[in-house]
């Protein structure tokens, strides 16, 4: 999981902003929408961030660091030399937001701004089936094989399964020249 720390509110100079924001920062007087609008930008993200699936925005008051607001990562664009998050603000009732939102922050330490840190919110399943959690890609190594080949095995052999496709793939339609 992604983590950001945003500073107080703070005025940008919209002309001199890359995204034509007049502010940015964390302000309880502002939505979880407009702290994302003016937040998502402008960060200096490694590959690792394109892995990640949520991000969490935090900012210091004098009890510690505390998220104030999650994202679903959709995308990530880039801006000048540095990266926008994408994504979709998350909502009460999300299991992110429930376990984070207006709680200390899991990286409360970092001086970095930018962290990353493993959550169990990050697991996806192997998508073979098997149920072993994964962090990176959708197989354990070697699944995908296995996936394929027991799906063969149920039409029968490899000649027999090339035989099922090729007559009930569907052609993919062809534009008349
Ligand atoms: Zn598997």
């Amino acid at each position: 999981m992604l983590q950001l720390t945003i500073r107080p509110i703070h005025p940008r100079n919209p002309e001199e902003d890359d995204l034509g924001r007049p502010w940015g920062g964390y302000s309880a007087e502002k939505s979880h929408d407009e702290l994302y609008r003016h937040n998502r930008g402008c960060w200096v993200l490694g590959a690792r961030a394109d892995q990640e699936k949520y991000a969490l925005f935090s900012s210091d008051d004098p009890s510690g660091r505390i998220v104030r607001f999650a994202i679903a990562i959709e995308d990530i664009e880039s801006v000048g030399n540095r990266r926008a998050l994408i994504g979709t603000v998350l909502h009460q009732g999300h299991p992110v937001y429930d376990k984070y939102v207006d709680k200390p922050s899991p990286v409360s330490k970092a001086r970095n701004p930018v962290t990353y840190f493993d959550a169990p919110e990050d697991r996806r399943h192997c998508v073979c089936g098997c149920g072993t959690p994964v962090t990176r890609g959708y197989f354990v190594p070697g699944h995908d094989q296995r996936a394929i080949h027991d799906r063969v095995a149920r039409v029968g052999s490899v000649v027999e399964f090339l035989n099922w496709f090729d007559t009930h793939y569907p052609e993919p339609a062809t534009t008349q020249a």
